[in-house]
């Protein structure tokens, strides 16, 4: 007889997670917490709670890269995607669910399946045998967190994220922005020419700091505690603390010589490369609570951004993620335990569908495994690839904070050929993923 799986939360990661095994023929036991042990975001004890809002964001499967991640999971038989379609609220392009029926749904769907069984109990310790996959989400309960930490290092679990913004690349102007490493440090030419800097004078900078300073800010969530660490204040914060602050924190002018000017600039914004591919670079130090409609607005202030477009938008939260990029291998297991892996927003994913895809592929693998197989991760121009190939591999380790899918994370299209613009490239990927996709789909 096949070995069980053992999934820990039955989140969205860990419901697909355990639907996907299930009808692959492997018998599941989902740990969930709840309702015994409550956390403060979730309501219910149903698995596949929605916390905050009932979206599921863009469902334009042509031109967005969350649409596409629908599509790939509706593709796979995603129980996940299958259960909001049927649960669908008015919501123009954007896939609403009725939040309490859609997890009541989930919920019955797991039960009743055969091969599934649930305890509902809290693991405060990482399994030492059997076969596992850890979906405990942003909220991973602290005894499980205490001994992830004591198992993998100090610098590998973070208890928030501090997202800066993320720019796509193409989108800086280069005739104000340049390229340059601070005191043009490092061995290589690469690593001399490692940031992006937009340079501001005297006025920019002054106005830019009274636009931080006006602009809307979110709240921290009920029972989410501030407690900030020094090294991630939010970049209002610290223009509330005097306004040369940031000229002298990540917006420092020195060791930087702008090709464009021979005027001196009066204070420098950084931006970083965010993943290998060189496609998405992150404003450095500008982790933010700002509101989101208010940081476009305040950052396209910053020369050289007039018309960036942003990949994501920064914020803080209450965040339980690993380090994935030195943790986990391309098949989503512990490289330590290879007997553990991680799925969901744990791995570093960002928002419910992503986990939810995460959870996916991560029960397809594990089951796989157990049945003797071995699935190799999607290729990556899918949507679902394209982020298991970012937290795996393709991020860079020692900034790595949490990821939406989007378009920057897929490998450059040459979209020529009578395609032109934004939106004709965008379903240039979209075509090219679902070709994909289709195709590793048809290996299993
Ligand atoms: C306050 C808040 C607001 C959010 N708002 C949004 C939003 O609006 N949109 C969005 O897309 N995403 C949002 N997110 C992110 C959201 O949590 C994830 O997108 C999604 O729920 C993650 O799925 P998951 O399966 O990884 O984790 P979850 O859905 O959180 O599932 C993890 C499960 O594991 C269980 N668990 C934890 N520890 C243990 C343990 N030791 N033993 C047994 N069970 C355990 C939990 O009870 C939970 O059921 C928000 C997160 C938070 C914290």
């Amino acid at each position: 007889m096949t070995q069980e799986l053992h999934i820990i939360g039955g989140g969205m990661a860990g419901s697909e997670a355990a639907w996907q095994a299930a009808q692959m023929g492997v018998p599941v036991v989902i740990h969930e917490m709840r309702p015994k042990v409550g956390t403060f975001a979730h309501r219910t004890g149903h698995f596949a709670e929605m916390v905050c809002s009932n979206s599921f964001r863009s469902d334009d499967d042509e031109r967005n890269a969350v649409g596409l991640l629908h599509w790939e999971m509706g593709a796979a038989n995603g129980l996940i995607m299958e259960t909001a379609r049927a649960h669908r609220l008015p919501a123009g392009g954007a896939l609403a669910v009725d939040r309490d029926p859609f997890a009541e749904a989930v919920t019955a769907r797991l039960l009743a399946h055969p091969l599934i069984s649930t305890a509902y109990d809290e693991i405060t310790e990482l399994p030492a045998d059997g076969h596992w996959i850890i979906a405990t989400g942003p909220l991973t309960s602290t005894a499980l967190a205490t001994s992830i930490r004591s198992a993998t290092g100090a610098d590998s679990l973070a208890f928030f994220d501090a997202i800066a913004p993320i720019v796509y690349a193409e989108s800086v102007d280069m005739s104000v922005a340049w390229m340059q490493s601070r005191y043009d440090k490092g061995e290589t030419e690469e690593e001399q020419t490692a940031y992006m800097n937009c340079p501001m004078d005297r006025e920019q900078y002054y106005a830019f700091i009274d636009a931080l300073l006006a602009a809307d800010k979110t709240e921290f969530h009920e029972g989410e505690t501030a407690g900030y660490f020094d090294g991630c204040l939010p970049i209002e914060v610290m223009a509330e603390r005097g306004r040369e602050t940031l000229r002298f924190g990540p917006m420092k002018p020195v060791g930087l010589t702008n090709p464009h000017s021979d005027k001196k600039p009066y204070a420098v914004v950084q931006l970083r490369r965010d993943n290998k591919l060189g496609t998405l670079y992150n404003i450095v130090g500008f982790q933010t609570k700002m509101k989101y409609g208010a940081q476009t607005a305040v950052f396209k202030m910053i020369p050289g951004l007039e018309n960036a477009s942003f990949a994501r938008l920064g914020g803080i939260h209450r965040n339980t993620f690993i380090n994935s990029p030195t943790l986990l291998d391309a098949q989503m297991r512990l490289k330590s335990r290879p007997n553990i892996r991680f799925a969901g927003q744990v791995t570093g994913v960002e928002g419910y569908v992503e986990s939810a895809a995460m959870g996916l592929l991560a029960g397809r693998m594990a089951a796989a495994e157990l049945l003797g197989r071995s699935l190799p991760p999607p290729p990556p121009d899918t949507a679902t690839g394209a982020l298991i190939t970012h937290i795996t591999g393709g991020a860079e380790a020692k900034t790595f904070q949490p990821m939406n899918v989007n378009f920057g994370l897929f490998p450059p299209i040459d979209a020529k050929g009578g395609r032109k613009g934004r939106k004709d490239r965008y379903k240039a990927y979209t075509d090219r993923a679902k070709e994909s996709f289709t195709a590793w789909l048809a290996t299993q």
